[in-house]
């Protein structure tokens, strides 16, 4: 299934764009809401609290959306709620057909150093230990205490007179706070739970500057699993040169830009790095490619490590509809080319320090929003019990906003039904007035109107080497053959639409073959699912 094509296509099809083949200016110009019929079109609402990034607020605002008015608007009134502090129970219980909640329950076990560590190890154990040799060797503090000192005696025996380096960080905080390198015991303190990790001392330089990367991924529903990974990003520079003399100098050994850009040299023209602390990804990756390293086998090495990180807790992750998650996942490159995971980030930052933020984290928000609308949440056409070939225009309130309503309330549908052609099926048309779908229409407009324009521009992919044909393919399938897997119209059953390939810059990395979309349908069957990965990682 294509679905920005499907997606295309429906909504050309309703506001006279052009459709494939046809160029821009063959094209009927779009109607305006009064020559449309019904009422005009209303906004979709966003709803924030203080902790919500003001860049998601700017970027909702610019996409047309207005912001919810607790004075002014019912309370269920909203269609999508960011904010970076996870949500209640009740919130999760009561979310509406027609609303989004930026956070899934549950992802501490992601996001919390000693959660990521417990379920990594498990992994380890039941899969062997060579699939998920990606985390450095990981203690879990006070637990741990008597292994990790076995362990470190044994090693500094192995060693002889030289030194070896371990990192202390606290489970809970981030940007660098509480962390603690060294290579003598005497020097280890923590107070709560910590972790303790082997300290990468190979890290590939860049200048003679350590860096890590800013890996965004959003997981758009656990049931079915489904994962994008962005493929531009952010690489993280350490603002002095690396040196192991030195251990506390955190300039030298951090890569948090939230230390770095306080640091003497943050305004220097640095070696190779240049001025600042941050690079775009693609930048990165060009980089290597000019010292002929194979890109495309990195990244792919990098998405077979999100998707192993994402299978050790997928399984316990409770059920909700509605939500999606965007990570930033942290991982260091060693001078062997091997990417390690460090940490995974819970409200991966999205300020705007620099130039490099602004190019990369405003464009990662719209296509968050992309996602969205382009994905659905296929989980929900479970819930509402849509039937084999049916698309189910069930969404919402008839009353204030613009969404269907079904006699079963408890419903849930995908948000862009359109997407699953639905338009075909008569009996779903009559139980939605045309006029109940212009709030998601509103979205889809903004959408295609961004994307007129950027073809009016004539404007290039942003990242040539990751731009997609428009057609089904599991990008990370394989470089040299992408497994390919018919859609609806193929040899799949109708109701089981593959997830769309990607949206603006996020491309679609699980599920990756056919075998794996049917292993993640009805509950998530990870061994079967690992042994497809290992296929592909033996290519
Ligand atoms: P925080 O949540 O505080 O940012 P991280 O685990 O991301 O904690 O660590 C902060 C920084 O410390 C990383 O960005 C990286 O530069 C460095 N770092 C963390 N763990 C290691 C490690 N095992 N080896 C080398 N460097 C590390």
């Amino acid at each position: 299934m294509d679905g920005l094509h499907s997606l295309g296509a429906v909504t050309a099809e309703i506001f006279g764009l052009p459709l494939e083949g046809q160029t821009v200016q063959e094209s009927k110009p779009l109607r305006t809401e009064d020559e449309t019929q019904g009422p005009p079109l209303k906004p979709l609402v966003f709803r924030v609290d203080e902790s919500t990034p003001g860049l998601v607020q700017s970027v909702l605002l610019e996409r047309g959306w207005d912001k919810f008015d607790e004075q002014r608007q019912d309370v269920e009134d909203w269609n999508l709620y960011w904010r970076s502090s996870s949500f209640r129970r009740a919130e999760y219980v009561n979310v509406k057909p027609w609303q989004r909640l930026n956070h899934h329950p549950g992802m501490t076990n992601l996001t919390r150093k000693d959660c990521l560590a417990k379920h990594l190890a498990r992994m380890r154990s039941r899969y062997g230990e060579s699939l998920y040799e990606f985390t450095p060797l990981t203690f879990i503090m006070p637990t741990d205490y008597t292994k990790f000192v076995a362990k470190y005696f044994k090693e500094k025996q192995d060693l002889g007179t030289k030194p070896s380096y371990w990192i202390c960080k606290p489970a809970e905080l981030s940007r660098g706070r509480g962390i603690i390198i060294f290579s003598d015991i005497r020097d280890l303190m923590f107070k709560g739970t910590y972790v303790v990790q082997k300290y990468i001392c190979n890290p590939l330089l860049v200048g003679r500057y350590k860096c890590d990367l800013r890996i965004y991924v959003c997981i758009t529903g656990f049931k079915p699993l489904t994962i994008y990974m962005y493929q531009e990003g952010l690489v993280r520079f350490a603002t002095e040169k690396f040196d192991l003399s030195n251990l506390e100098d955190y300039y030298s050994h951090l890569t948090n830009s939230s230390i770095n850009k306080l640091g003497a040299s943050y305004q220097k023209i640095k070696e190779v790095v240049g001025q600042g602390c941050k690079w775009t990804l693609s930048r990165f990756f060009s980089y290597l490619r000019n010292w002929d390293v194979d890109d495309l086998l990195l990244r792919q090495k990098i998405s077979h490590m999100v998707i192993l990180t994402v299978l050790a807790m997928a399984p316990s992750v409770p059920v909700a509809y509605n939500c999606f998650e965007l990570f930033g996942f942290d991982i260091l490159i060693d001078d062997n080319l091997k990417p390690w995971l460090l940490e995974v980030n819970y409200n991966p930052a999205l300020t705007l320090d620099c130039s490099t933020d602004e190019s990369v984290k405003r464009s990662l928000v719209h296509d968050v929003i992309e996602l969205l609308y382009l994905n659905g949440l296929r989980s929900e056409e479970k819930k509402c019990g849509r039937t084999p070939g049916n698309s189910v225009v069930s969404l919402a309130r008839s009353d204030q906003h613009e969404f269907c309503a079904t006699p079963n309330s408890s419903s849930y549908a995908s948000l862009i039904q359109f997407t699953t052609g639905s338009k075909s099926d008569p009996a779903v048309q009559n139980s939605c007035p045309k006029h109940t779908r212009t709030s998601q229409l509103r979205e889809m407009m903004s959408r295609q109107d961004r994307l007129l324009t950027k073809e009016a521009a004539k404007s290039k992919p942003r990242h040539k080497a990751w731009h997609l044909p428009r057609k089904t393919v599991f990008p990370y399938a394989s470089q040299s053959q992408p497994h390919k897997m018919k859609g609806p119209a193929g040899d799949l059953p109708e109701a089981e639409s593959t997830p769309n390939d990607h949206a603006g810059n996020f491309v679609l990395i699980f599920p990756f073959n056919k075998a794996t979309f049917g292993a993640s349908r009805n509950g998530l069957n990870v061994k079967r699912i690992i042994q497809e990965l290992q296929k592909l990682m033996n290519k």
